[in-house]
């Protein structure tokens, strides 16, 4: 197995007992609905494994970078997350019900911890701010700019977002 989320670890299942650090960078794509892992810059993770009852303690922290599009009015952002980890990692017990990850040889693949741990914060329906209005469906304005035309001078940051989007894909 190579990829960046795979390590031998195998030794800390046959009783190593010191605590082994693995971490790494890894330029994933990952999405769900309207958010989406990029994979420039790539994510990294620095997680520290101890060997615990039943298993090893995975604690640690991941970062990635994430791009939004707001589901109202389809501005696009990103954001650097930051997510604390702490999993449990069975060694060779089957049916163990607080984990979902099992180390049954001498190497781990990482992926879906991290994955898991990261997607599973992603909001479904990521909203820009609070009070977005959103677009009106059938031309596509922006009715966060639907103001007067003395409050459309003073809401200038909305007219740049206006002129994003107009000319965006
Ligand atoms: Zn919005």
């Amino acid at each position: 197995m190579n990829t960046p989320f795979a390590f031998h670890i195998g030794d800390m299942r046959r009783g190593r007992s010191e605590p082994r650090t693995v971490a790494g960078q890894a330029a994933v794509d990952w999405h769900v609905e309207l958010s989406r892992i990029v994979p420039e810059p790539p994510l990294t993770f620095d997680l520290e494994l101890s060997a615990v009852a039943g298993g090893l303690s995975v604690m640690g922290e991941i970062e990635a970078t994430v791009e939004h599009r707001c589901y109202r009015c389809l501005t696009e952002w990103q954001e650097t997350v930051t997510k604390a980890v702490a999993q449990l990692i069975a060694t060779g017990v089957e049916d163990d019900e607080e984990t979902d990850y099992v180390l049954d040889g001498d190497v781990f693949d990482f992926e879906p911890l991290v994955r898991d741990e990261l997607m599973l914060d992603l909001p479904i329906a990521p909203l820009c701010r609070a009070d977005c209005e959103g677009l009106v469906a059938a031309t596509g304005s922006d009715l966060n700019t639907d103001l007067s035309e003395d409050e459309r001078v003073a809401s200038s940051p909305f007219s740049v977002l206006k002129d994003l989007l107009d000319t965006g894909d």
